[in-house]
């Protein structure tokens, strides 16, 4: 089979403009760039103000192995499967981040007959909003060390007088705010700012600081969950960038960057407008994590697209314990519109892995026999799949299963599971079918299509796990022992101290973030299957204020990967005439 480039250069795209006619989207809806993206100004939402919305389809998964296991390949192609079927569809997906494509994973634009495209386009810059966010981001951090640097060359006193600004005593050692860059470099994790030669003070005060990634970023979480541009500039103002010496918060409104921070964001807002290799019109807006954010597509996007097709596909990060959970019980109650019905998308190799019966080492490729019929890791591993379909019932939600074929996978054993499946009782609507939208596209999908046709057409009853009235701490416990299905959280005293803080400062009606691995449903990535006999240590929490969360770090998350000793981007290249190769 070809590569994923190479089936993308070979497709035959639509000019964007008669995929967006097709969409239902007109030109004074659109900001063309170039022939094959347009962005989609967030007004259009006011012309189809009084137009019914469509379903909301949500792609989550079984725990994955690190390679995932195929969300996005069975996005794009259940959206070319419901395009077979003559149903009005849209799909929202996640805007790649340069790491992960130059790093381990490689490009995140679905793969074989099921891409968005181009994918080269899509898993390199787009349209710039993630540069617009690193600009932003490290504005305030600008700001920052440029006050601080201001206010102690003048004293609090000369400075207010000087400049007719309050001081705001930033305290140097509570400074929350990093810098961020879209590359893993692990070196820039912990730096020093503000050297200076030897007598001299000119570059500012001297203080430990880091980056992380940019989709790390508050303002990657702020943009994919604003409502509309005044939502966006009012949450940018809520950002907690420090605190003061007397132990107050210092917001981007404090320190009167937010505006410009704002407008520096202001085109990121609209979702850039692509189609999939079938033509499907695709939007794709913002890249959160899915661990110390909550790994969705943008609120923005799912609209719009729920106001202009019957069906929108999209896609949470990680199994349903993280990116599910996170649609669920904080996209949702933030859009105020919740899921029609949740896809779990199952493979084989990923079961086995869940089966506890191979061993697998973090960072290591999967061993070959992963591969091979093995009914008793299958067994082991349903459980896994199980534990999954459970979770998103009790969203209330129906489940369709969609088994998407690897081309190693054998008949007999993808039949093995579909038959386990069928045969077992859940306390939902469950449906399950054989995905193969890698390998044949849409006519791959055609089955998943009417699967999801038939669970929309069942009545559901979304509803979040906790209401945001909740204590963060009834939230956390919540997550944990309903969500996970562990015997609660055990925070740590700095947490507990933190806890206090938070709701003396009046942010106990927040959402909770779970910042975790994704390869176990507990903290534990060595925990595999279907663990109940465990408790969640919560060691940190951090404000989101802008973003309407606090996370919990619950075990070792990292927000600046770094590269591995043979990373992705040795296969990149470039010819004369501009042919990129090397990308999946
Ligand atoms: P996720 O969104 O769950 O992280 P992706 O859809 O990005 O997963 O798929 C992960 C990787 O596996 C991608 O490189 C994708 O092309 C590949 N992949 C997914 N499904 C299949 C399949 N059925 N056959 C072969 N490769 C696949
Ligand atoms: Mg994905």
């Amino acid at each position: 089979m070809k590569s994923d480039i190479e089936i993308c250069r070979d497709t035959e795209l639509t000019p964007i403009d008669s995929i967006a006619l097709q969409a239902g989207l007109l030109s004074e809806d659109l900001t063309p760039q170039g022939t094959l993206k347009a962005k989609v100004k967030p007004s259009v939402l006011k012309r189809l103000a009084d137009k019914e919305e469509g379903k909301l389809v949500v792609v989550t998964a079984i725990t994955p192995t690190p390679l995932g296991e195929g969300k996005t390949v069975t996005t794009i192609g259940l959206a070319q499967g419901l395009a077979k079927r003559e149903q009005k569809v849209m799909a929202c997906i996640r805007q790649p981040s340069m790491g992960p494509v130059f790093g381990v994973k490689g490009g995140a634009a679905g793969g074989g007959f099921s891409q968005v495209a181009p994918m080269e386009k899509l898993n390199l810059h787009l349209t710039g909003d993630i540069h617009a966010v690193t600009a932003a981001h490290n504005l305030a951090a600008a700001a920052i060390d440029a006050r601080l640097y201001h206010e102690e060359r003048h004293g609090y006193e000369a400075f207010a007088e000087k400049t007719g600004m309050a001081a705001l005593r930033i305290d140097i050692n509570r400074i929350v705010w990093k810098r961020v860059m879209d590359h893993n470099d692990r070196a820039l994790r912990m730096i020093t700012v503000g050297k200076n030669q030897p007598g001299k003070t000119i570059n500012g005060l001297e203080r430990e600081d880091g980056f992380d990634i940019s989709a790390a970023s508050e303002l990657m979480a702020i943009l994919a969950l604003s409502k509309d541009l005044a939502d966006m500039r009012q949450r940018i103002g809520r950002v907690v960038l420090a605190y003061n010496i007397d132990g107050n918060p210092v917001t981007a409104e404090d320190l009167q960057v937010a505006g410009a921070m704002a407008v520096t964001m202001c085109e990121a807002i609209e979702p850039t407008l692509m189609q999939t290799l079938e033509g499907v019109p695709t939007l794709i807006h913002a890249g959160p994590f899915a661990n110390i954010a909550h790994g969705n597509s943008s609120v923005i996007a799912d609209r719009i697209a729920l106001k202009l097709s019957d069906f929108t596909i999209t896609e949470g990060g990680f199994g349903s314990d993280m990116g599910f959970e996170k649609a669920c019980n904080i996209k949702a109650q933030q859009a105020g519109r919740g899921a029609d019905c949740a896809v779990v998308v199952a493979t084989l190799r990923g079961l086995k892995a869940n089966s506890g019966l191979y061993d697998l080492r973090p960072g290591q490729a999967l061993p070959e026999a992963i591969f091979a019929p093995d009914d008793k890791a299958l067994v082991a591993g349903f459980e896994n799949l199980k534990w999954h379909i459970n979770n998103a019932a009790k969203y209330g939600v129906p489940v369709v299963v969609a088994i998407n074929r690897f081309p190693q996978d054998s008949d007999a054993e993808l039949a093995a599971l579909k038959t386990m499946i069928e045969q077992a009782h859940f306390s939902t609507h469950v449906d399950v079918a054989i995905s193969e939208a890698f390998g044949k596209g849409g006519e791959g999908a055609t089955e998943l299509a009417d699967a999801v046709i038939n669970a929309c057409q069942q009545p559901a009853n979304f509803k979040p796990l906790y209401s945001l009235e909740q204590t963060l701490e009834e939230k956390l416990m919540t997550v944990a022992e309903v969500g996970y299905g562990g015997r609660g959280v055990e925070l740590s005293d700095l947490a507990k101290q933190q806890l206090a803080e938070l709701k003396a400062q009046g942010h106990d009606n927040l959402a909770i973030c779970m910042a975790k691995t994704p390869l176990s449903i507990t903290h534990d990535p060595s925990l595999k299957g279907a663990p109940t006999d465990f408790v969640v240590p919560v060691r940190e929490l951090k404000l989101c204020a802008g973003a309407g969360f606090v996370y919990a770090l619950c075990g070792n998350v990292m927000t600046m990967p770094g590269l591995p000793e043979k990373p992705a981007y040795l296969a990149l290249d470039i010819d004369e005439d501009g042919n990129i190769t090397g990308l999946s």
